[in-house]
């Protein structure tokens, strides 16, 4: 293990190797990370699949996009990213669907071709039923955007797989993540960079420590080590917000992903990256097409790896991946945060330690963020302008 690093970094996803790229680079100081499993990059690890030689992406597809130059510049440092573009289908007894709801999506359901206006006044009818009322829960807010039949066709079934939860107790922000469009466009994301590292996520998060001021330590659990940690002036502690607090206050809510990886012998499964199930009666949510996410490469034609993909609450085969931010959820986070404000040896960050469904640019965003207001003035003796853990 590295002696005498300044900085003590848990978690080798995107938040923790962001900043451990940060410090090293920006202050030249030293920064030894800790990390639980066997590989870096966190749940956007990727790997090659033995037996097609396809790229995998081990804890589900990642699929890179931003609108921010700033961050699209950033990871510009360290890869190229090819043009891949995310369109995304779903099943619903049988029939296939675009997703998100798009002109395309409410012709398919409805059985006849609308124009955008007749489609906007067909989906308004639909979702009269809320009157006035501003949305507050993720049902009301679905409801209000696609109308009452679309929503117990494509998103409810798969929502309750998804969260394990009642619509009516999930925030209306999970759902806001999806666009709702009265034209053709059937992009899953809106921004304006997208794509997939040419040469795969683990070179990319590789390249980003490639600094002799960084070391990565792997397969160690930081609770198993913390009191033997020796002297340093700063930990970034990047994993679950309640483990490090012992659960003290209690558990916070947490989905997980299990993943059943299998090689098909065609050389096009489903024709596309991903495909929803949006049905309750198949167990798992959607399957994973990895070939999809480089058509540069040369593939097998014969075969394909793919992946079904099943929610379920974690355990020790499945780590926290997704936080359920329910009222009495919030609430609970409220006590951690304000427990993690008084510790002033530790910064929290990342989707794990600062209870947040953050995406890739967004994790990248948030530690470029905490290094310039909180990380750099700390370890430079200054007073710092940002606090440990943003209020809701
Ligand atoms: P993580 O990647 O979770 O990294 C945290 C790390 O900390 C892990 O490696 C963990 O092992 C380690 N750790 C935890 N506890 C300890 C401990 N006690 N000791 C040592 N190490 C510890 N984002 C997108 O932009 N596009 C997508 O298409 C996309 N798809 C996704 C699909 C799925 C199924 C999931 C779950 C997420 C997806 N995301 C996507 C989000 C993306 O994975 C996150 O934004 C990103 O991983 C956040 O990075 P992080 O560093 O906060 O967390
Ligand atoms: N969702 C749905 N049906 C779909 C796709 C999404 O009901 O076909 C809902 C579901 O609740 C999901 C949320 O919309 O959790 C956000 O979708 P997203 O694709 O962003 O989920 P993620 O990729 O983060 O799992």
């Amino acid at each position: 293990m590295m002696s005498n690093p300044d900085v003590i970094i848990v978690g080798a996803g995107l938040f923790g190797l962001t900043m451990a790229e940060r410090v090293a680079t920006e202050l030249g100081l030293r920064v030894l990370i800790l990390e639980r499993r066997p590989h870096l990059g966190g749940n956007c690890y990727s790997e090659i699949d033995p037996e097609t030689g396809i790229e995998r992406h081990r804890y589900g597809s990642h699929i890179f996009h931003c609108n921010d130059d700033d961050i699209w510049k950033y990871v510009h440092r360290f890869s190229r990213f090819n043009d891949y573009r995310h369109h995304v289908w779903t099943i619903h007894r049988g029939r296939v669907f675009s997703m998100p709801i798009n002109l395309s999506t409410i012709c398919a359901f409805y059985g006849r071709f609308l124009s955008p206006d007749q489609a906007r006044c067909l989906i308004a009818e639909e979702a009269s039923e809320l009157g006035s009322r501003i949305p507050q829960t993720f049902e009301e807010k679905a409801i209000s955007s696609i109308g009452r039949p679309l929503y117990e066709a494509l998103i409810r079934g798969y929502t309750l797989k998804q969260w394990d939860t009642d619509p009516q107790l999930l925030p209306a922000e999970i759902i806001s993540r999806l666009p709702v469009r009265y034209n053709f466009d059937n992009s899953y994301f809106n921004d304006r960079y997208q794509g997939i590292p040419i040469d795969g996520y683990t070179a990319w998060l590789s390249r980003m420590i490639v600094n002799p001021n960084i070391d990565i330590q792997l397969n160690t659990d930081f609770f198993s080590i913390r009191e033997q940690l020796l002297r340093h002036r700063l930990l970034i502690y990047t994993g679950p917000l309640d483990r490090y607090f012992n659960y003290d206050c209690g558990r916070l809510g947490w989905r997980a992903v299990r993943m059943e990886s299998a090689v098909v012998a065609t050389g096009d499964f489903q024709g596309t990256s991903v495909v929803n199930y949006a049905d309750s009666d198949i167990p798992w949510t959607r399957i994973h097409e990895f070939r999809h996410y480089h058509p540069e490469r040369h593939y097998p034609h014969d075969r394909s790896a793919i992946v079904r993909e099943f929610s379920c609450p974690p355990s020790p085969d499945a780590d926290p991946a997704y936080p359920i931010r329910t009222e009495d959820n919030r609430r609970l986070f409220g006590l951690y945060r304000d427990r993690a404000r008084a510790e002033s040896g530790t910064i929290f960050g990342g989707r794990l330690g600062t209870y947040r469904y953050l995406d890739m640019h967004q994790a990248i965003g948030a530690a470029l963020k905490s290094f310039n207001t909180a990380v750099r003035p700390r370890l430079q003796g200054q007073p710092t302008s940002g606090s440990n853990l943003e209020s809701e």
